[in-house]
């Protein structure tokens, strides 16, 4: 009992704020909630208890200290609420999108590294931002014995080695404007990593993964004995795989003929990560549960948008399987990942050729839980693990703080 604490974990956006609070070292979530349209007229609060209570509150929040006081209101609540006192909460864990180069692992948060965090935000300025004020506003609201820590997205993956993180553009572009590969997602990837060896029985010094994160946003990693070393976001989190609403990997060319045909850089830019991906070709949807529908009633648009979007997986994972001496587990996650049995399906199709043998019953009985799904002599595990980036954060902070 004397160690246990409670952890709030924060995840700040412009104009939104998701929270849980644990109780650690157990991982117990207490409480969920939602704060969002923050600065609008119309913002709310929902949260979910641990009894599955849910609850909707209206209210005008001006900005993030009033989400902040608003939350602490909702976990203090006499009816619904979770905790007596604000005392009890014992640290809280930030979500920063941009570590730079420098960090490596989560931190307990000081001036300087909110110093570092804000001049991070040249790299990252729709997130960087955002989540600085949500630690400002915390800092603010706490006292001063509350900690805060911060896990940053590209931390996991700064043991890339230079040879895949270089651009081979001219090593000025670097000098100058750090412009490099750092990847993103590096919570998910970290956690689902972990999770993928405790359910294979494996140790971490003697394994090899590829672990596939496919969300609104998608990224593929390669993780040698712990640690990654290519992953297929870069300087933007818009490289790489296909996703809901960005392109992923595109000729750069094409911007500058788009230049020529007089769009300019903002549209260029909206378009490669709000119109482009799975809603850009299948007409209809960045959503894969309504593409998959639409696809099962003869859509081609949509059969077009899910095959584009295997297939390109399934290359990041044939080129990942090339730089490794082996791979021992194949991970699936994220809300395609975990819940589509079918994009699974088309996606290892063939794979059998690396040695990648799924069993197309266990990928259906296993559905969106944890669980094995490749056949028992597949010289690759493939396994299904729902990833959980806000426990990740909470065991983070509670290693710093305790
Ligand atoms: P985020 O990256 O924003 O955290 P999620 O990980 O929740 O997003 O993933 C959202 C994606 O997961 C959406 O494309 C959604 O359609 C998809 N998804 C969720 N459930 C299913 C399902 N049962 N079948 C297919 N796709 C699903």
């Amino acid at each position: 009992m004397g160690n246990e604490m409670k952890i709030l974990v924060i995840n700040c956006g412009s104009s939104s704020l998701k929270y849980q609070l644990f109780l650690m070292p157990t991982g117990e979530c207490l409480v969920r909630g939602l704060v969002e349209k923050i600065g609008e007229k119309s913002s709310f609060l929902k949260q979910e208890t641990k009894d599955s209570k849910k609850h909707e509150l209206k209210k005008d929040i001006p900005d993030h200290t009033a989400a902040f006081k608003f939350l602490i209101e909702a976990m203090l609540d006499k009816d619904y609420g979770v905790i007596k006192d604000v005392s009890e909460i014992n640290g809280v864990g930030h979500r920063v999108v941009h570590g730079g180069e420098k960090y490596i692992e989560s931190v307990i948060i000081t001036d300087e590294v909110i110093k570092d965090i804000e001049e991070l935000s040249d790299l990252a300025p729709l997130h960087n931002p955002a989540n600085l004020q949500g630690i400002r506003a915390a800092k603010e609201l706490f006292s001063k014995n509350v900690k805060h820590s911060a896990t940053f997205d590209t931390a996991f993956h700064q043991t890339i080695p230079d040879y895949a993180y270089f651009y081979a553009i001219p090593r000025e572009f670097y000098d100058k404007f750090k412009i490099r590969r750092y990847g993103f997602h590096g919570t998910s990837h970290r956690y689902v990593a972990s999770a993928a060896l405790e359910c294979c029985r494996r140790i971490k010094d003697n394994t090899n993964l590829i672990t596939v994160h496919l969300g609104n946003g998608c990224s593929v990693t390669a993780i040698e004995e712990g640690k990654s070393i290519d992953t297929s976001m870069g300087f933007t989190p818009l490289e790489g795989l296909i996703m809901g609403t960005r392109s992923g990997d595109i000729d750069p060319a094409i911007i500058n003929y788009l230049f020529g045909k007089g769009y300019d850089s903002k549209e260029i830019n909206n378009i490669l990560n709000k119109k482009s991906g799975l809603l850009a070709l299948s007409e209809k949807s960045n959503d894969m549960r309504e593409i998959s529908e639409a696809a099962a009633n003869g859509d081609k648009k949509a059969k077009l948008a899910m095959e584009a979007f295997a297939y390109r997986v399934k290359k990041y994972i044939g080129a990942y399987a090339a730089v490794m001496v082996r791979v021992d587990i194949l991970v699936f996650t994220g809300g395609i990942g975990q819940n589509s049995t079918l994009i699974r399906e088309m996606i290892c199709k063939n794979l059998e050729n690396i040695g990648m043998h799924i069993d197309l019953e266990l990928n259906r009985s296993v559905g969106n839980k944890t669980g094995i799904i490749s056949q028992h002599f597949s010289p690759t595990t493939i396994a299904v693990i729902p990833t959980d980036e806000e426990l990740r954060m909470a065991y983070d902070a509670f290693e710093l703080l305790k």
